[in-house]
Parts: C-alpha cells; sequence; structure tokens
C-alpha cells in the first residue's frame, strides 16, 4: 500500500514539532524558529499553545487540530500546504502522534505529496527510558493501557512474555490500580520504573520490584499525582530445569528410568509438548546430578 508520494516542490512543508513535557526550557532553538517562521500552527489545544506561544513571543496563528477534528479538519490544512504555505503540527506537550493526535494530517500530508520534517524534542517516554536504568537496547511503547481493571490485565497478559522493556503512560488517578495490576500478572519480583513529572518541580524516578513500588505508591498519596510512566523490565526467560513445568520433569524422570537418555528426553517431549533439546539438557543436567 502507497501511504507517500513524491514531495510536491509546489506545496509548503508540514513541520512536526516537539514541545515541552514540563520544563519551558526544553524548546529547542529550531522549534522555535520553526514556529515563528510558518503561516499557520495546527494545535491539540490553541487555548493551551497559545500561553506558550505567548511564553516565546509567538504571534503565528493557530488553528485546531484534535483527535475529533482531525480527520475532517485535514481537508484546511493540507490546502494551505498545498497553496505553498508552511505549517507546523504540535500537540499539548510533547511530540505530536506519540498518545497525541496528529497521525490523520502526517498521513494524509505524505499521501498529498507534501513533505513532512519532524523537528524532534521533548517525549515523556524517551526521556524515562533514557534515566531508568533498564535495557534500553530494545523496548516497546504500549501508550495508555485500559482504563478498566479486566481490559487491562487482559493488555498485560499479552506482552507477559515479552523479552523487552516495556514502557506505558497512565493517568494519575489509576496509577495504583495499574501497578497492582501489574504486579499481578508479571509478579512481584519484575524490575520497574516509576517515572513522575518529568522534567518539573517534583519529578521523581522510583525503581523497584513491582511489589515494592506498588507498596511505596500507596503508601504516599503524592505518588498518587502528576504525569506518570511506567516502565517494566522485559520477561527474563527461566533456563534449563526452571523453564520446565514440574509435570514433564515428572514424565522425564519416570522414562530416564527406563530407556537411554536421547530416547527418553525424545519420547518426553511428545508426551509433554516441551521442546526436545530443552529436555535433551535438562536430562543431562539431572544425570550429573544424580
Ligand atoms: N506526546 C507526549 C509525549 O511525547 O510524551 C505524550 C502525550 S500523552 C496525551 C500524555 C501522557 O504522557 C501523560 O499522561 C503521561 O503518561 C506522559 N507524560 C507527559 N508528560 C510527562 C511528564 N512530564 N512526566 C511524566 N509523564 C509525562
Amino acid at each position: 500500500m502507497t501511504t507517500s508520494a513524491a514531495p510536491n516542490p509546489i506545496c509548503g512543508t508540514l513541520y512536526v514539532v516537539a514541545t515541552p513535557i514540563g520544563n519551558l526550557d526544553d524548546i529547542s532553538a529550531r522549534a522555535l524558529h520553526i514556529l515563528r517562521s510558518v503561516a499557520l500552527i495546527a494545535a491539540e489545544d490553541t487555548r493551551h499553545s497559545a500561553r506558550l506561544m505567548q511564553h516565546f513571543g509567538i504571534g503565528t496563528p493557530l488553528a485546531a487540530c484534535h483527535e475529533h477534528n482531525e480527520r475532517d479538519q485535514g481537508g484546511r490544512f493540507l490546502a494551505r500546504l498545498q497553496a505553498g504555505e508552511d505549517v507546523a503540527l504540535i500537540s499539548d506537550a510533547g511530540t505530536p502522534l506519540i498518545s497525541d493526535p496528529g497521525y490523520h494530517l502526517v498521513r494524509q500530508a505524505r499521501a498529498a505529496g507534501v513533505a513532512v520534517v519532524p523537528v524532534p524534542g521533548a517525549c515523556a517516554l524517551i526521556a524515562a527510558l533514557s534515566a531508568a536504568g533498564l535495557p534500553s537496547d530494545r523496548f516497546i511503547f504500549e501508550g495508555f493501557l485500559p482504563a478498566k481493571s479486566a481490559g487491562r490485565r487482559a493488555r498485560l497478559e499479552q506482552v507477559k512474555e515479552e523479552p523487552r522493556t516495556l514502557i506505558f503512560y497512565e493517568a494519575p488517578h489509576r496509577i495504583l490500580e495499574c501497578l497492582e495490576d501489574m504486579q499481578a500478572v508479571f509478579g512481584d519480583a519484575r524490575p520497574a520504573l516509576l517515572a513522575r513529572e518529568i522534567t518539573k518541580t517534583f519529578e521523581t524516578l522510583k525503581g523497584l520490584p513491582l511489589a515494592e513500588l506498588a507498596a511505596w505508591v500507596a503508601a504516599d498519596s503524592n505518588q498518587q499525582r502528576g504525569e506518570c510512566v511506567v516502565l517494566v523490565a522485559g520477561w527474563d526467560a527461566p533456563e534449563g530445569e526452571a523453564a520446565v513445568s514440574a509435570e514433564a520433569l515428572r514424565v522425564l524422570d519416570l522414562l530416564l528410568v527406563e530407556m537411554p537418555l536421547k530416547r527418553a528426553a525424545a519420547l518426553a517431549a511428545e508426551i509433554t509438548g516441551v521442546r526436545k533439546n530443552l529436555l535433551y539438557q535438562v536430562a543431562l543436567e539431572r544425570q550429573k546430578d544424580a
């Protein structure tokens, strides 16, 4: 499926501009320059962004581009871009499109041959990951979990055995129940980190195993306020005997008494559905320990 046409030089450029997530000094010099020079700023909430523009003395007109009008109003922004004007897309905080509006406009612009240029800056998930001390070479961003516990647990079950670091956004009034559900699904000991109010006065980054983190948040209502990112270490797959159920071990042990090791491992694999190579390794370990 083709989602973009070759950029048309007659069109203006759509700049996707990141804004601060708290500390206003985090806006980049390039972002300020672009916000000053474009013809129009498409903003998630024009009243909210007007305060930011006022702070930086930017007089560029703002027009609403939020999740409810983005699809329909996209044409309006496209018309300006196709007439050769530059437009900047911003959200209330951080990087547009990251749990924020903008996807439909960016898609429509690319499909229409409008050049789309990222102007990077703050993003809460990346800021949290950069300071969390959890593996950062591979990670997955799950955005916001469902608001109700049953839906949340079902979603968490889907990523329970995900080996990459998991990153979630969560609302403060749900943070405790969210951590409790994570504890129930991922287990007490899984390392996790709560990053709250990043770049703001009460910035807190607390890393603990899930059970302790949930208890720490439960004990201090201040930790249930402000904006939160939750990071959870990926699943550490058990190895050797720890990876095999008690029932599979019982079958293997019974067969080992009756036949050679290789045959016992193969037959146990057939009976239990556990990988033959794994059972072979486990059988070797058990014979060595016997
Ligand atoms: N586009 C934004 C970004 O680039 O991070 C995210 C927007 S999303 C609607 C808002 C959520 O991001 C918050 O509920 C929180 O989970 C997270 N967030 C935003 N700012 C934050 C901050 N300063 N500290 C911690 N989390 C933050």
